[in-house]
């Protein structure tokens, strides 16, 4: 991994350069041993240590893996007062606070959900230095109790993670972030540690400001970002059916863990419902209007790994403890570079291979522009919104409903909100506490109509930055150039400063665009393609998964290899006797470019291209003239296929493979007696519905009935979601 660093001090590496003494070193080495059960450090998490016992602030930007927080848990063993951790999940909180119990390091949160008494005594704790680490979620910073008593509480090291969050350019704002420069200054400003995974130049210049941070008293420590054993790619697919055959293949190809991300709740559960479908495998769906249960359950589930795929919106994410997510799928448009960098992020943080794909149409990237186009500030609606507040009492606590000022819900919920935050930061209001949509306002000065303007002056500022954001989002898809440097320049990096190499491995525009120079080379990518489809022909006729007959590793292995006889096939990880008896033949054809792999192909039955085109979505007539063969004998292959393959269900890629109505009909008749001939039935209908409709609405409607046996029940109304994307 690169570990280039900038700031003032990034040239300095080595601890005992950077004049902390020879006996903190080694306390720092004893605890990293002993207290942590760790045998050496990760790049640059010494440098960051040491900096915090030279008494420096710093911002720290380390990619998702990295290790974070034993920047700030070491030092709390050793610091002579409390760390005190910014944190705004609390559900994070709790599990970090109760592993550091579990290392003897007394660290506690102190939150709405401990009783009053244990409140007190966390900051009776606090106070006497009992304590090692306190975690405060960030709107415990307006909490009476605790700023009445902050000037008698010490603070070692004040640590703020997801420190972008302070930022309204970053992915996540969350305004009482702005409170954290005011309250580190009650406590006699200590120090401060300000992490996150992901800054833009713009989002890094916001974090200084609003900490109140100066060139002269901090330090900025900088991970290149370039996670070289992530795959990226981008598929754009021009239509809905493209888009669900890749989401399709996406997943198939993988037998590691995903996470599927999409931008919408209805999407999560739209695509959570349609994979879990498509493969017969349980998949968790996560989003933030599900009840706090089910969520845990998904997170647990997926934590300790009995959970494979998880369908999400962006609420999944913060504390998944699982470092073997092999693959991180998104589906549709992200608003950001910065929030898709945060999700991929995600991927392969054991350091073993992984992907990130995104998978769009051109439909989703419209789509986000008009949502942007609707979400232009109007004067009218911030004049609206500042009216009520000029009609609230002075002087007075009252609560106020930021959504319900206007008819409308989302834009105008958020320029309540942005309303809300400047008129704070003019020192025109104060929100004393907030749930939901509802905020506790105290309005210290009269409300007044020119504000309106200026508010609408930052609105727009706003906005035109949403606006970049997008245009920086679409050119990553378009981008023909390195996705990873595409990333690594938009957030102020460069590639030199990474130790990633352009390979096949990096991004999907280097995998085309690798030079054909070497043999091997050659060899490798003109075999590659071969062998995958050879391994999906094999994986079909067999009814199995492609990787149970080969993985990738062995495939790329062999193509690059290009082994000529059976011996030494023999030779190449990952074929053992069964396999070389049952393939190798086929195998060494293929790879030798032989006539014989012509005859391995030309070997295919009519039936079985038929199979192959109804897996890539091809519809019933075309497969027809393709193969040659009357639609009645093409009917007879797809009732077959119907039988064996466990993925295909009433629809198909999207596409209903019969009219709906045939199956509403067929069935209350077919549940009366099920033994009725198809001659029956279409006399029934009064040859309402063609024999082929016929035919294959009951092989549909026979498959769900066993299905049904089995446990996998089918959910006809499971599609409808799809239409709003
Ligand atoms: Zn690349």
């Amino acid at each position: 991994m690169g570990t280039g660093t900038s700031g003032t001090y990034g040239e300095l590496r080595i601890m005992d350069r950077i004049g902390i003494s020879e006996s903190m070193h080694k306390k720092i080495f004893s605890t990293l041993h002993h207290v942590f059960h760790l045998s050496q450090f990760r790049p640059l998490q010494q440098e960051i240590i040491a900096q915090i016992f030279m008494g420096y602030s710093q911002l720290a930007i380390l990619p998702t893996g990295a290790g974070k927080s034993l920047c700030y848990q070491l030092p709390s063993v050793l610091l002579p007062g409390p760390t005190v951790v910014i944190s705004p999940l609390l559900s994070l909180m709790q599990e970090q606070a109760q592993r550091m119990q579990s290392l003897g390091i007394n660290a506690m949160t102190w939150s709405h959900w401990d009783s009053p008494q244990q409140r007190r005594n966390v900051l009776k704790d606090w106070r006497l230095r009992k304590l090692q680490v306190v975690f405060l979620a960030p709107e415990r910073l307006r909490h009476p109790e605790l700023l009445r008593q902050l000037n008698t509480l010490p603070c070692s090291l004040l640590v703020v993670d997801e420190a972008h969050s302070i930022s309204e350019w970053g992915h996540d704002f969350r305004p009482d972030y702005r409170r954290i420069s005011h309250f580190r200054h009650q406590m006699g400003d200590p120090p401060i540690l300000a992490l996150t995974a992901t800054a833009t130049p713009r989002v890094e210049e916001d974090i200084l400001r609003h900490l109140g941070l100066s060139a002269q008293n901090f330090r900025i420590i900088r991970q290149a970002m370039d996670r070289p054993n992530i795959f990226l790619g981008v598929q754009v697919a021009q239509t809905h059916q493209e888009k669900h055959r890749n989401v399709f293949e996406a997943i198939r190809q993988e037998s590691g863990a995903v996470i599927i991300y999409t931008w919408t709740r209805r999407q999560a559960e739209y695509w959570g419902q349609w994979l879990s479908r498509a493969f017969a495998e349980k998949v968790g769906i996560y989003h933030a209007g599900l009840s706090q249960e089910d969520r845990i359950q998904v997170h647990q589930e997926f934590s300790k790994g009995t959970l494979r795929l998880v369908a999400a919106t962006t609420a999944f994410g913060m504390g998944i403890d699982r470092s073997d997510v092999r693959g991180v799928l998104n589906i549709g448009m992200p608003p950001s570079v910065d929030a898709y960098t945060q999700q991929w992020g995600r991927a392969g943080r054991d350091g073993n291979k992984a992907w990130a794909r995104l998978i769009v149409t051109p439909g989703d990237i419209a789509q986000r522009y008009r949502m942007l186009l609707q979400e232009k500030p109007q004067i009218q609606a911030v004049e609206r919104v500042m009216s009520i507040l000029s009609r609230g009492p002075l002087h007075k606590s009252w609560w106020w409903d930021v959504g319900s000022s206007e008819k409308n819900s989302g834009p105008d919920e958020s320029i309540g909100e942005a309303v809300l935050i400047s008129l704070e930061e003019m020192g025109v209001l104060e929100v004393v506490a907030k749930t939901g949509h509802q905020a506790l306002i105290t309005v210290k000065q009269p409300v007044q109509s020119w504000m309106a303007a200026a508010m609408k002056d930052r609105l727009d500022q706003r906005y035109k930055q949403r606006l970049s954001q997008y245009e920086s989002m679409k050119s990553y898809i378009e981008a023909n150039r390195c996705r990873r440097e595409e990333t690594l320049a938009y957030f102020g990096q460069s590639s030199s400063s990474s130790s990633w190499v352009a390979n096949q491995d990096c991004c999907d525009v280097c995998l085309e665009g690798m030079p054909k120079s070497s043999d091997t080379e050659t060899t490798s990518l003109e075999t590659w393609p071969r062998l995958v489809a050879w391994r999906q022909r094999i994986a079909q006729r067999d009814s199995v998964r492609p990787y149970i007959i080969f993985s990738d590793k062995t495939l790329r292995l062999l193509a690059s290899r290009a082994p000529k006889t059976l011996d030494e096939l023999r030779q190449c990880p990952g074929i053992g006797p069964i396999k070389l008896a049952r393939y190798g033949k086929d195998l060494l054809a293929l790879l030798q470019h032989d006539p014989l792999s012509v005859r391995v192909e030309s070997a295919k039955t009519a039936k079985e291209q038929s199979w192959d085109l109804f897996r890539e979505g091809i519809p019933l007539d075309q497969v027809a003239l393709r193969v040659n063969r009357k639609p009645s004998t093409v009917i007879g292959y797809l009732e077959e296929w119907i039988q064996y393959d466990t993925t295909l269900s009433w629809r198909w890629y999207g596409e209903s493979i019969v009219h709906p109505r045939v199956r509403e009909k067929l069935e209350p008749i077919l549940t009366q007696n099920p033994e009725m001939t198809l001659k029956s039935l279409f006399v029934l209908l009064k040859g309402e519905y063609s024999y082929g409709e016929l035919r294959i609405a009951l092989a549909l409607i026979k498959k769900s009935w066993r299905s049904s046996h089995v446990g996998c029940k089918p959910d006809p109304n499971a599609h409808t979601a799809s239409g709003g994307e």
